[in-house]
């Protein structure tokens, strides 16, 4: 493994590590929360549990999106292909990996994938 790529490894696992501890966190949060409001059991505290539950979600489900794709950059560095674009092999730019460790797109196809989805 070059030096590029055992730093970029470094960054991601560190990176890793603090997305799953604030994951881990916020559940903790939520389940206190829970329990303190769950003695009062009103309905309209229940209200206000569902809509803070819903919140809560939205933002898990875009740091487990975050957490995926390290860990799918983090596989392909195992794989020895890392920093190679996924759609069409091309070299990815040192600049454009050091911005995002965890790019496995070169800056054309994702793009291009922006433009699919619009
Ligand atoms: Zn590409």
């Amino acid at each position: 493994m070059d030096a590029f790529t055992q730093e970029m490894k470094e960054r991601l696992l560190e990176e890793k590590e603090a997305l799953v501890k604030k994951l881990n966190s916020e559940e903790d949060n939520f389940r206190n929360e829970a329990m303190v409001s769950s003695g009062r059991g009103d309905s309209s505290d229940l209200a206000s549990d569902e809509g803070a539950y819903r919140k809560m979600e939205a933002l898990n489900a875009m740091d487990a999106r975050k957490l995926k794709s390290i860990e799918n950059a983090l596989k392909r560095i195992n794989e020895g292909r890392y920093g190679y674009c996924l759609q069409c092999g091309k070299k990815i730019p040192e600049g454009r990996l050091r911005a995002i460790p965890s790019s496995v797109l070169c800056i054309e196809c994702k793009s291009e994938n922006e433009k699919m989805l619009k």
